[in-house]
């Protein structure tokens, strides 16, 4: 059962009209909260500012929650794939400058 939420009347159908005041309530699927770029881009930047708070559990916690949501939350979850892409490219890429500093270290000494 369904309350009018426009004059608290009582919906026998959730999703018609309301039979007292006629207010009709939007289906949950055509509102959009944020425009696809927008959940892309904070879903990214939850990655991001994870993975900065805690460097291995946030990213480790973020893959299970990529997981559980990327069917409900599609675009969100994107940008979360895309942040977590990001981290792991960065990381490896210190990795990677890290061996190249010591290899370039070691030929000096
Ligand atoms: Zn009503």
């Amino acid at each position: 059962m369904e309350i009018c939420k426009n004059c608290g009347y009582s919906l026998e159908q959730p999703g018609t009209a309301c039979p007292n005041c006629g207010y009709y309530p939007k289906p949950p699927k055509t509102r959009k909260s944020l425009p696809d770029w927008a959940l892309i881009l904070f879903g990214f930047l939850t990655a991001i500012a994870s993975t900065l708070i805690l460097p291995i559990l946030g990213p480790l916690i973020l893959t299970a929650v990529y997981y559980s949501i990327k069917d409900k939350q599609e675009m969100y979850a994107r940008g979360m794939g895309y942040g977590l892409l990001t981290v792991v490219v960065l990381i490896l890429g210190g990795i990677a400058l890290c061996f190249a500093m010591v290899f370039s270290g070691s030929f000096k000494f």
